[in-house]
C-alpha cells in the first residue's frame, strides 16, 4: 500500500510526501525548504528518488538544489526556464509514472501562469496534488491570472472525479472557512464542515486532504453558479453581476480584502 504522509514546512505549508509500498523510497511534492525532508527521509530510512513542483514560488521551490545534491531525484516541473533545477519539464496532459502510479499532467494557471497539478487515477481513490490551486474551501491569489484563467482551471479540476483527494499546500482551512461561511451564512454543509476541521486543527491534525465532493459542498469558488453565491456577489459587488466569471471575480475580491 502507498502512504502520502504531509511534512510541515514554514507556518502552514505542507510538503506532500509519496512512499512506495516497500517503505524504502519517497516522493516529495513541491520542497520548498529540505531541512523537514530529510529530517524525515533520515529518520524513516527513505531514498528520495522523485520531486514533483506545480509552480515557482519559492515556499514550493526552495529545497530542489539541496535535496538534488544529496539524493539526485527525477525533478518534475512546469515549462518555466525561471525554475531552476527541473531535470523534465511538463505540459498538459504529459504522463508521468511514480512508483506505480500513472500522473497526468494537468495546466492550472491562475495563481501563478505556469501552475500544473497533477492528477493520477491508477489508486484506489484518485488523488490530486493541486499545489496554490485549489485550497480547502477557498483558492489561490491571482498573482499572475486573471479570474477567467483561474476559473477555467478550477472547472478542469472541477470535471475530475468527485471522489478525488485533494492534497493542497497549504493549511488554510479555517481562515478559508470564516470566509466562505461569510459568503453562505446558510449552508448546512459549510456548518457542518466548520465543526469537523475545527475539530482536527484542535487535535493537531492536518484538515487536508479534502475531496472534491466535499468541496462542491463548501468551497465558494467551486459554487459560483450557485443562486446563493450570485447573490453574495451581488451584495459585495453593489450591482449585478452576469456571468460566473464575474461572480468568481467579485468573490476572489472580497476574500482578498477580508
Ligand atoms: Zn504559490
Ligand atoms: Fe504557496
Amino acid at each position: 500500500m502507498l502512504k502520502i504522509h504531509p511534512i510541515p514546512a514554514f507556518s502552514d505549508n505542507y510538503i506532500w510526501t509519496l512512499i512506495d509500498a516497500s517503505e524504502e523510497r519517497a516522493c516529495v511534492v513541491d520542497p520548498g525548504d529540505a531541512t523537514p525532508v530529510i529530517d524525515y527521509l533520515t529518520a524513516n530510512n527513505l531514498a528520495l528518488t522523485d520531486i514533483l513542483i506545480t509552480h515557482h514560488h519559492p515556499d514550493h521551490t526552495g529545497g530542489i538544489a539541496e535535496l538534488t545534491q544529496r539524493y539526485s531525484p527525477a525533478v518534475y516541473g512546469p515549462m518555466n526556464e525561471r525554475i531552476q533545477g527541473i531535470t523534465q519539464r511538463l505540459q498538459e496532459g504529459q504522463r508521468i509514472e511514480v512508483f506505480g502510479l500513472d500522473f497526468s499532467v494537468i495546466e492550472v494557471p491562475g495563481h501563478t501562469l505556469d501552475h500544473i497539478a497533477y492528477f493520477s487515477d491508477s489508486n484506489t481513490t484518485p488523488i490530486l496534488f493541486c499545489g496554490d490551486t485549489l485550497f480547502a474551501a477557498g483558492c489561490g491569489r491571482l498573482f499572475e491570472g486573471t479570474p477567467e484563467t483561474m476559473l477555467a482551471s478550477l472547472e478542469k479540476l472541477a470535471a475530475l472525479p468527485a471522489a478525488t483527494q485533494v492534497y493542497c499546500t497549504h493549511e488554510y482551512t479555517l481562515a478559508n472557512l470564516r470566509f466562505a461561511s461569510a459568503v453562505e451564512p446558510d449552508n448546512q454543509d459549510l456548518l457542518v464542515r466548520v465543526q469537523t476541521e475545527q475539530a482536527k486543527r484542535n487535535a493537531d491534525k492536518p484538515t487536508l486532504p479534502s475531496n472534491l465532493t466535499l468541496e462542491f459542498a463548501t468551497n465558494p469558488f467551486m459554487r459560483c453558479a450557485t443562486p446563493s453565491i450570485k447573490a453574495a456577489a451581488e451584495q459585495y459587488a453593489g450591482h449585478a453581476v452576469d456571468t460566473k466569471v464575474e461572480v468568481f471575480a467579485a468573490v476572489r475580491r472580497w476574500k482578498d480584502n477580508f
